[in-house]
């Protein structure tokens, strides 16, 4: 039975494809899968509203949202804490991390047929070549590239990238999300991290 807090994200505007429910993750390992999780994706029941309500503007402009990562099993978050430990990551426990109360979201812009708009950097900032390197704990030139993920992060040769990134956070605040500084992708429902919202554990 499902959590009464969460609601499974589903309609037609929306594609679900869990990051960590396959191995092209910067942990290199399909976590969801290995715990029953699988490509699911659940939020929090007032984050579910808000983001419905980008349904008008991706509809009118033909557009779909990807769920790329949404509600985090506690559990998931220990396992993807014990592959990747290093600091700026993975948050240190369960409850610091908005995806474990179902209050936060990654997401990606997309045409209709599936096809990603381009962006300054992958999800998660992930390439194959730096996650192998991050799985054996060496990380400074992930951190170096991280940088292309943040959302102050300008670069001429990168002129679509960047205004796809533009409006993916306009969509996103529009509708009443809060973006953070470091990660393009990531999108937090206010208050998230506070005790009106609490850890959720769950999984179907
Ligand atoms: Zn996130």
């Amino acid at each position: 039975m499902i959590d009464p807090n969460l609601a499974e994200v589903k309609g037609d505007c929306f594609i679900i494809d869990m990051m960590y429910a396959r191995s092209q993750n910067m942990v290199g390992q399909p976590v969801y899968e290995q715990i029953g999780f699988g490509n699911r994706a659940y939020l929090h029941r007032d984050m579910w509203n808000i983001l419905q309500k980008a349904e008008p503007w991706l509809k009118a402009h033909r557009l779909k949202l990807k769920i790329c990562d949404a509600y985090r099993p506690p559990l998931a978050h220990m396992k993807l804490r014990e592959i990747i430990p290093a600091p700026g990551f993975f948050a240190l426990s369960p409850e610091r991390s908005q995806h474990c109360r179902g209050t936060a979201v990654d997401v990606v812009l997309t045409q209709e047929n599936g096809e990603e708009l381009p962006y300054p950097t992958q999800v998660d900032a992930y390439r194959p070549d730096y996650a192998q390197e991050v799985q054996k704990g060496n990380t400074t030139a992930f951190f170096e590239y991280l940088k292309q993920a943040r959302h102050d992060y300008e670069n001429p040769d990168m002129a679509t990238e960047i205004a796809n990134r533009k409006e993916l956070k306009a969509l996103m605040e529009n509708i009443g999300l809060l973006a953070i500084a470091h990660e393009w992708w990531h999108y937090n429902l206010p208050e998230g991290n506070t005790d009106k919202y609490p850890l959720i554990d769950f999984r179907p």
